[in-house]
């Protein structure tokens, strides 16, 4: 069978740098699945679909025109690797990754990325509801002024404005919301391997989640 490792947690923990350096060095392929709920929710904003109208966004999940090219992710013809990462885009993200039928819409797209010779997938539900037969899980945190710090950067690196007072208020909504969502919460999957990268480099974790995956 196919290989998956799952690398679940909050909003700016360095999953996604981790889970993506994991899957460069095990050549395997690598789901960033929260990419999914931000190009819903950009497809959302750009085609004024009203936030609430459940039925209408999961179409648009169901028929999302996404193409993942290396690093760069594509809706339609556009090249949204940048815009999917705006704040604004990440808490409508939130919002929206609530209402089931857009989590089952984007579920068979996201079991279509395992594939040989392994998968790398992050979010905040691989191993609880996606791969809940996962070869290793991990549930990676970091405190909620680490992943400030990391966010601002990211942002600012990006070309977009930030705060760290705006940054810290919107990173504990979030984490409310998607941990107090009633489908696919935020939580630690059965038999997950906790990880805090707080004081941790990226390489560090990395390394971790390596030796955990050879054990
Ligand atoms: O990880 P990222 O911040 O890009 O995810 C954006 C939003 O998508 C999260 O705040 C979360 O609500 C949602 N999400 C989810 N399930 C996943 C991945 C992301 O609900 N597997």
């Amino acid at each position: 069978t196919i290989p998956v490792i799952t690398i679940d947690g909050p909003t700016a923990s360095g999953k996604g740098t981790v889970a993506h350096r994991v899957a460069l060095h095990l050549g395997f392929h690598y789901l960033d699945s929260g990419a999914l709920y931000r190009l819903t929710a950009l497809s959302a904003l750009r085609h004024n679909v009203a936030l609430n109208d459940e039925h209408a966004l999961a179409k648009l999940a169901e028929k999302l025109p996404c193409k993942f090219l290396g690093d760069e992710i594509w809706l339609a013809n556009e090249n949204v690797s940048n815009a999917i990462r705006a704040e604004e885009v990440g808490n409508t993200a939130s919002k929206i990754a609530a209402l089931p039928t857009v989590r089952h819409a984007l579920a068979s797209l996201q079991h279509g990325f395992r594939a040989a010779p392994g998968l790398v997938a992050d979010g905040r539900d691989m191993g609880t509801v996606i791969f809940p037969r996962a070869t290793l899980k991990v549930f990676l945190t970091a405190s909620v002024e680490a992943r400030a710090q990391r966010r601002y950067k990211q942002l600012i690196e990006k070309g977009f404005s930030a705060s760290m007072e705006n940054l810290l208020k919107d990173l504990r909504e979030r984490d409310a919301r998607d941990s107090n969502r009633a489908v696919a919460p935020l939580k630690p999957a059965e038999g997950a391997h906790f990880l805090d990268t707080s004081d941790m480099t990226a390489d560090q974790a990395v390394e971790q989640v390596l030796q955990w995956y050879a054990a």
